[in-house]
């Protein structure tokens, strides 16, 4: 069976790339530095046929090397994410994103092993369109403000996969992945389902930022790792950008009405001003729905589930995680 390393597969989304790679039988190697991923995402893969893992960082090349070596495929998502962090560590973040990225590619090219390369919406910046597609312009603020390092510096990775392709002849494909949720997401870093799932539950505030008038578009984790799996397949997808992600539209008030009626709570919602939740000058996106024409006919992805049914079940998990820490 095929061997995958997954960068930063102690994370939120590698986690369940991993876990959904194992059970079609593939064998799986996780590396990860644990800066924003937790070893208790892949607790239930420890000890199953196939599972490995090394917590340390991309940035040690002869580990690097040596694991590119044992690999057929490398997922790369190591990366700062989280809006909150890159806001409040913007050299972490560029560094992290652009020299991890560098490793990997220069490594996988040696041996020609396809990367697929995980990206963002953010890239997308303040592009004012009903739906972003691939070839759309990436439009960012000024570098005043930290949130565009994120984008930026995933910008670079982006044009690094495809010039390694380009020159090198190196397998990559890009994913922009759109704001995906489910079980095992932290709150800590921004993300907004997670927190105002625990806030309800806890009967704490649920803490709209802004005005809650912008929307954003939720995709089940399980649909981005299954479509993340067929691609690195697909010869067709090499060298090419792909939007991964949801069209049901929510705005964030309305999100957290819906948290608030499905769990019962009694929470109340409060507004919190941008300036107060990240710093002065922030700068949100108003909206942000991807265009999935082009993967949906290469691959047929389609998202599996509408956004109540994915907050049932992160509700429940949650809830069960609050009756884990309470015994
Ligand atoms: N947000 C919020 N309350 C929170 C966390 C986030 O209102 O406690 C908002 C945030 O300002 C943004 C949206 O929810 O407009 C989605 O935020 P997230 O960090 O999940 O992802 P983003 O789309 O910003 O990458």
């Amino acid at each position: 069976m095929p061997r995958a390393l997954i960068t930063g597969g102690a994370g939120f989304i590698g986690s369940h790339l991993a876990e959904a790679l194992l059970e079609r039988g593939w064998r799986v190697e996780v590396i990860d530095d644990l800066s924003t991923g937790s070893i208790r995402n892949i607790e239930h893969l420890k000890g199953r046929p196939g599972f490995s893992y090394v917590l340390d960082t991309v940035m040690n090349r002869p580990l690097m090397a040596e694991l590119v070596d044992r690999a057929d495929v490398i997922f790369h998502l190591a990366a700062a994410v989280g809006v909150r962090l890159i806001v409040e560590a913007p050299v972490h973040t560029i560094e992290t994103n652009i020299k991890a990225t560098e490793v990997v590619l220069e490594l996988a090219a040696r041996k020609k092993k396809p990367v697929l390369l995980s990206s963002t919406s953010e890239v997308y910046g303040k592009l004012n369109k009903e739906k972003f597609s691939e070839e759309d312009d990436l439009v960012l603020g000024p570098t005043s403000r930290s949130r565009w390092c994120y984008a930026a510096s995933k910008i670079i990775d982006e044009f690094l996969a495809k010039a390694y392709w380009k020159e090198r002849k190196l397998p990559t494909v890009v994913v922009r992945v759109f704001n995906t949720i489910g079980p095992r997401q932290t709150g800590q870093y921004g993300m907004v389902v997670p927190r105002f799932v625990r806030q309800a539950l806890r009967g704490e505030p649920i803490t709209v930022y802004g005005d809650g008038t912008q929307r954003r578009s939720f995709t089940w984790v399980g649909d981005v790792v299954e479509a993340m799996i067929r691609l690195i397949q697909e010869p067709r997808a090499y060298g090419e950008v792909f939007n991964v992600g949801h069209t049901e539209e929510i705005s964030i008030y309305e999100l957290a009405c819906l948290v608030k009626e499905m769990t019962g709570s009694d929470s109340e919602i409060v507004f919190v001003p941008y300036d107060r939740a990240y710093e002065e000058g922030f700068e949100d996106m108003p909206r942000r729905l991807p265009d999935l024409s082009k993967i949906q006919a290469l691959i047929g992805y389609r998202p599996t589930m509408t956004l109540r049914e994915m907050l049932a079940r992160i509700i429940a998990y949650e809830r069960e995680q609050l009756r884990l820490e309470a015994v």
